[in-house]
This record gives C-alpha cells, structure tokens and sequence, in this order.
C-alpha cells in the first residue's frame, strides 16, 4: 500500500470518472450524500461526490481524499481540475 510522501500516512489510489488517480485516505468512510456540502468523497467506482461526514444516517462508504486529512495538505498540489460540481467562492474585500 503506497504512503503519502508528505506525511506517511496509508493512502490509496482510485481513479476516477474522469481518468485521474486520486490520493484517498486508505480507510474506506461512511459517508453521506449533499449536494453542495463541503466534503468530498470518492466512490469506490470514482465518483467524486459533495458529501457530509457527520456520523448521522450513513448509508454509502467511500474514500476521504487523502488531501483533505494529510496534515501537510499545503503542499498538495490543487486537486481542483479532477473535481465535480466543485464550487471555490473567491470573496474580494474591499479595504476602503
Ligand atoms: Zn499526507
């Protein structure tokens, strides 16, 4: 099983609808599905999904990306093209 280079962690490899292998944490995860939620979850047929990991009604398991967990996530690269439906709010303010 392949460890993450940045924290050692177990990670394993799914790839995707889309063709691309995602770095998930190797525990697979229940998972529940929301559309819009702020986690993501890949399936084990490699969907990647909006889900919540609240503990509450958890029907479907699946992989937690290995960046949203690894304590040196800063040093992934952006995971962003591989994404469905992912939605980043850029919010500006103004300093005046
Ligand atoms: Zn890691």
């Amino acid at each position: 099983m392949p460890n993450c280079k940045q924290c050692g962690a177990s990670i394993i490899f799914i790839k995707t609808v889309n063709g691309m292998s995602m770095p998930c944490d190797a525990q697979i995860t229940a998972y529940r599905y929301q559309h819009k939620a702020n986690r993501k979850i890949v399936t084990p047929e490699g969907r990647v999904l909006p889900c919540v990991l609240d503990g509450q009604f958890l029907p479907s398991m699946g992989y937690v990306p290995h960046w949203a967990t690894c304590p040196r996530a800063g040093d992934f690269k952006r995971p962003a093209p591989d994404m469905e439906q992912i939605t980043m709010p850029e919010v500006h303010y103004d300093k005046t």
